[in-house]
């Protein structure tokens, strides 16, 4: 942290300030500047209760942070990335970008069963699909709940894939720990902190994703929270946040991913799907996915998304999904050899 003190401050002022850094137990470097004086502050404590304690005095000009809230997801951290290891063939933040797909929600043990055969065999190594379903209106379709949960662990056994599906609270856990390879945190709930503790201490690989309306600072002390609780396999999704621009559901922040690559060793996936809110933007934002140096894509696709329950308009028909997996092959091979590349100049 670093005390900025206005131009001119007294030395009764300066002393005041040291004196309050001090009780919240820090030892302080000052240097003396022409004008002003800058207080180093180093040590541990609570450091957001410091820092509004100084901004809160007349004489301090500015008090800052100067390593990062979160530590356990920096690069300040570990430098290289967290590779996290699905099952026993699937490796996220690895050397393969992983491909998840499936319905938006789990509705029938033959929808199921068909999305599953159909992504597996077009090259996803994850079945998504939701069994707890969080929807805006409370009338609207909830889920098939544990149900759906044992549809997609029949899907799994059947094909092999992992499975990736929502939890909404803290008292699901162990439900869905028992049948699920990868926890998802929806946008809703990323700052449901006794859901991100409930997981920290639950040890199952997590997919948390970007809030509706959260800054990626945000994204980052949520997954802060899970490693600290004791979990560090954190999969970090942008699914698009809300801007003024409405021609899509939301706004793919794609730039998240080059940022989020420079702050943290924590794999990222996107989701073009819940981005864009539109089937055909779906196959061009998984090109930009992979180009950008994503770890992987989770995208929404159903055997009739003309009927589907939620999400039909974003949701791929199984024949587009795999034409997109076609079509981004070429741009999966560039990736492989950057991330080769890279891995031998570090
Ligand atoms: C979903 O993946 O089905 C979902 C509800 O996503 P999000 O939380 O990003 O809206
Ligand atoms: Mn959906």
């Amino acid at each position: 942290m670093i005390v900025s003190m206005k131009r001119f401050a007294t030395k009764a002022e300066i002393d005041s300030v040291c004196e309050r850094i001090r009780d919240f137990g820090y030892k302080i470097h000052a240097i003396e500047g022409e004008e002003r004086v800058v207080i180093g502050v180093v040590g541990v404590g609570d450091v957001t209760a410091c820092l509004e304690s100084l901004e809160a005095m007349d004489c301090v000009e500015k008090a800052m942070r100067i390593s990062a809230p979160y530590k356990f997801v920096s690069k300040e951290f570990r430098t290289g990335k967290t590779v996290i290891k699905i099952g026993s063939d699937v490796d996220i933040g690895g050397d393969d970008l992983v491909v998840m797909a499936g319905p938006c929600s789990v509705e029938s043990e033959k929808q199921i069963m068909e999305s599953a055969y159909a992504v597996a065999k077009s090259g996803a190594k994850v079945l998504r699909g939701g069994a707890f379903k969080p929807r805006t209106s409370p009338y609207d379709f909830q889920g098939m709940a544990e149900e759906g949960l044992k549809l997609l662990a029949k899907a799994r056994e059947a094909t092999g894939l992992a499975i990736v599906t929502e939890i909404m609270s803290d008292g699901e856990v162990d439900l869905v720990a028992e049948y699920t390879d990868i926890m998802q945190v929806g946008a809703r709930n990323m700052q449901n902190f006794a859901l991100l503790k409930s997981l920290g201490r639950c040890g199952r690989p997590v997919m948390l994703k970007r809030g509706l309306s959260s800054t990626i600072k945000e994204l980052l002390m949520s997954a802060e929270y899970i490693v600290a609780h004791g979990n560090p396999n954190v999969i970090l999704c942008e699914r698009g946040i809300r801007t003024f621009e409405t021609i899509t559901r939301n706004t793919c922040d794609i730039v998240a991913v080059p940022v989020l690559n420079e702050l943290t060793h924590l794999p990222i996936v996107i989701d073009p799907s819940h981005a864009t809110g539109k089937r055909s933007l779906v196959p061009p934002l998984c090109r930009a996915a992979v180009a950008i140096g994503a770890d992987g894509l989770i995208v929404e696709a159903h055997p009739c998304p003309e009927r589907a329950i939620s999400d039909g308009a974003q949701s791929l028909h199984l024949e587009e999904f795999d034409r997109m997996m076609r079509d981004i092959a070429g741009y999966v091979k560039l990736w492989k050899e950057s991330r080769a590349a890279m891995a031998a100049t570090v």
